[in-house]
């Protein structure tokens, strides 16, 4: 008898669970390391995913039910990144391999219904109760065994199929067939090969391999088609498997765009070539100020490595840039596939296929197609590497440049980060010399860096722009020349307050003040979603001296309206982007020439070219600054030199204004001279002598619960905790807290935090999966998360 080790897929848990059972004859040509398959688990049947194909002899083991895919799901290499991951966030194995296959394996039609309860238990489940139809149509297939999902969908619908599978009543899982690699056209060619030696050995031993050989010996080559016909398929793989040939893919001729690289491209495309030729793993920073051609060089590297016969990944921060992206990447690369988080299940599982099968090698999107399942990876380029939004924000909370640097190391792969503005960490290792810094310190062509204002707002009256800004506005407009005007936050007003007895009012749910939206006129609270009509007299003393305080966007756009009636004007917000086809018809309208000032949060700061800009206003740098935040001035520099890099990208060099309280302040000194390397190394002194990252790690936990005291108390709690973990080592690490979280009260919950710091990565881990395995007591429950970028 044989056995297998089941990984077994149980949400919730932290601790994975790991069951050995035996495998019944009529199975034993199906069990594969990476198969998923139906295994009992009490009187229930569950998911569970094959590790170990050949386990060692179990007592009293029970079957494998089923096998349900006829291929691996994830390859070796998949799994050991997976158990990387599960080791280094914090979370179980199996919520790491969950976020790197699609939700949905297969098409609706090749899906099958598996009952996972016993009759007897049926009646028993809390869920189905007082839903007769729901209990019916599980008795009916607990009788058939099976059913298909086609056949299921005539009786419910695709939501009540979704919770039965919810509540684990139901396996409506595909099977996974595997997909043929497709056949590229290309040519095998001779590697290390010795006439003498190995052909001899051939000769006497496999007479067709030493044919294969003959047939090669003139040219060192042979048309992949013209061998496959004269010499069977497995005497070919086995000069493969014995490293005698290897096979080069031919891609398609690239087509050379008509200019050519400039000096810094250059040098930083010989680099990465120099790179792609050493085969090992290599890591470099590209810091190149915005408009030096970074793409350019991305496209570049991308058809080098595809020469080669390697994959490519190429990471964005945002959605809104796919399209653009896209679009410059597929006149010179054809064959592409696109990956992001709003695609449909089916969408993802078709791009999926294509990936795994071998028939894209360049892989483009957002933080998720870090997983893409591309082989014979060459190439990892992550833009604007800085960016928020390549760490998740769920579990598993995974950094997607972390995960780069993983897949990189598997592949013997090299890792390219891009940016004008590094993350401090990416600038730290690179300056340290432990990865390559490619520096792009010049615009391409006659372009100049912008120059830079600052509006200092102590002076003038209450509005949102500042004279200077108003007087460079109408200069544009009379130029006919473009203006963006970025403002950090939505909606009119960020707070209101009552003149009489200062009240704020804020959301009933959460601590943090009411934004006075306009059209529709409501007060609204920004994490919650809280709506509430516009108070008319203070709650607190019923007075009337109500004042809205602050800008945001809407407020620059009735400004704006106010002081240029004649303007073509467009608000871009996540407000205004709800609206159906806004953000392409606006980013059209920036494109043609039909708008003349664009109003925007950061939707409008990243990675856009727009060649008719010659202004950019930055409205408020002060309530970025003024986050209580470990990272809010570099954070606030960097929005503010994106945003800055807006300005004047082709042959006119434009101008910036900055609109400032705090003249004096390091940020706003640095973002005039537009100097981030300076920046930097003032700031990192700073963090160095606090011991902040990137010089240390941190685990950050937050408790979230309805009982104020309760909650507390439980953070005092994990604080022991921690210590009792850390033990003998506790010279190692600093807990900071438990303290209230900034934002301490969200959606009726109250949020506390703590806050471990300590350079050992693996100490840092472990007692942040043991606080994990002990939490959820009473409600309470307990996030985790490794490396955050953010503590509030
Ligand atoms: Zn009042
Ligand atoms: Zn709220």
């Amino acid at each position: 008898m044989r056995y297998a080790e089941v990984l077994i897929d149980l949400p919730l848990q932290v601790q994975d669970t790991i069951f050995t059972y035996h495998i019944p004859p009529a199975l034993t040509g199906q069990v594969e390391i990476g198969r998923r398959v139906l295994v009992p688990l009490g009187r229930r049947k569950v998911e569970g995913l094959i590790i170990e194909a050949d386990a060692a002899p179990w007592p009293d083991s029970q079957p494998l039910l089923k096998v349900l895919d006829e291929a691996a799901v994830v390859d070796h290499t998949a799994l050991s990144l997976a158990r990387w991951m599960a080791e280094y966030y914090c979370c179980s194995l199996y919520t790491a391999i969950k976020v790197m296959i699609p939700r949905r394996l297969s098409k609706k039609t090749g899906r099958t219904v598996i009952p996972l309860v016993t009759e007897g238990d049926l009646n028993e489940l809390a869920g189905i109760e007082g839903e007769p139809y729901l209990l019916e149509f599980m008795l009916e297939l607990q009788e058939s065994g099976e059913c298909s999902y086609k056949k299921a969908r005539e009786l419910l619908s695709e939501d009540e199929l979704l919770k039965l599978e919810d509540q684990g009543l139901i396996h409506c899982g595909g099977s996974y067939r595997g997909y043929r690699a497709v056949k590229h056209s290309g040519h095998y060619v001779i590697a290390q090969f010795d006439p003498l030696t190995d052909g001899l050995t051939l000769q006497k031993r496999a007479p067709r391999q030493a044919e294969a050989m003959a047939l090669m010996a003139a040219e060192g080559r042979a048309e992949k088609g013209w061998l496959e016909q004269r010499i069977p398929a497995d005497s070919i793989k086995a000069l493969l498997a014995k490293g005698f040939i290897k096979l080069e893919q031919k891609i398609q001729e690239t087509i050379l765009p008509a200019y050519s690289l400039s000096r810094d491209q250059a040098r930083v495309y010989q680099a990465v070539e120099m790179a792609l030729d050493g085969q090992a793993m290599a890591e470099y920073l590209i810091y190149g100020i915005t408009g030096s051609g970074k793409t350019e060089v991305y496209i570049r590297t991308v058809e080098s490595a595809l020469r080669r016969g390697k994959s490519a990944l190429v990471l964005i921060p945002e959605i809104a840039l796919t399209r653009h992206l896209v679009e410059i990447f597929s006149e010179r690369i054809p064959d592409l596939a696109v990956i992001h988080s709003r695609m449909t299940p089916g969408e993802r599982h078709e791009a999926w296929k294509d990936i795994r099968s071998g028939e894209v090698k360049l892989v483009l999107g957002t933080r998720s197609a870090v997983f893409a399942p591309l082989s014979d990876l060459g190439l990892i380029i992550i833009d604007e590497e800085q960016e928020h939004s390549y760490k998740q924000q769920e579990q598993p909370r995974y950094h997607a440049r972390e995960v780069a640097r993983q897949r990189a190391m598997q592949h013997s792969a090299v890792l390219l980060l891009g940016s004008a503005t590094p993350s401090f960490e990416s600038f730290n290792e690179a300056l340290k010399g432990r990865v390559g810094l490619l520096k792009m310190p010049e615009r391409v062509g006659t372009a100049a860096l912008p120059e830079v204002f600052i509006a200092d707002m102590r002076k003038g009256k209450a509005g949102a722009i500042s004279d200077i800004l108003r007087d460079k506005v109408s200069q544009m407009l009379s130029r006919g020349e473009q203006t963006i005007l970025f403002q950090n936050r939505r909606g009119f007003s960020p707070l209101t307050i009552c003149l009489d007895c200062g009240h704020i009012p804020g959301c009933p749910h959460c601590s943090v003040a009411l934004t006075y939206h306009r059209d529709p006129e409501r007060e609204i609270c920004h994490y919650c979603n809280y709506q509430t009509r516009v108070l008319t007299a203070c709650p607190e003393c019923g007075g009337h001296k109500l004042q809205h305080m602050g800008a945001g966007t809407q407020k620059v756009e009735a400004e704006v309206r106010e002081l240029f009636p004649q303007a073509r004007v467009a608000r871009l917000d996540l407000d205004s982007s709800q609206r159906k086809d806004a953000q392409p018809r606006i980013l059209a309208g920036m494109k043609n020439g039909d708008i003349d000032i664009l109003i925007g949060t950061q939707m409008v700061a990243r990675g856009l070219d727009f060649p008719g800009v010659s202004l950019v206003g930055i409205m408020d740098v002060d309530n970025m600054l003024n986050l209580p935040d470990l990272r809010a001035a570099e954070r606030c520099l960097q929005l503010i030199v994106q945003a800055a890099g807006r300005a004047g990208r082709r042959d006119k060099g434009g101008e910036v204004v900055i609109q400032t309280f705090n003249l004096e302040h390091p940020v706003v000194q640095m973002a005039q001279r537009q100097d981030y390397e300076s920046f930097f190394r003032e700031e990192i002194r700073g963090r160095q002598l606090l011991n902040y990252p990137p010089f240390t790690h941190l685990l950050r936990i937050v408790l979230v619960g309805e009982g104020e005291d309760a909650v507390r108390r439980s953070a005092e709690r994990v604080g022991r905790e921690i210590f009792e973990l850390g033990d003998a080592k506790e010279d190692e690490f600093v807990i900071l807290g438990p303290a209230p979280c900034p934002l301490y009260y969200i959606k009726n919950r109250f949020r506390y935090q703590l806050i471990v710091k300590c350079d050992n990565i693996l100490l840092l881990s472990s007692i942040g999966k043991a606080i994990l395995t002990r939490g959820s007591r009473s409600g309470i429950k307990f996030q985790v998360e490794m490396d955050p970028l953010t503590s509030m």
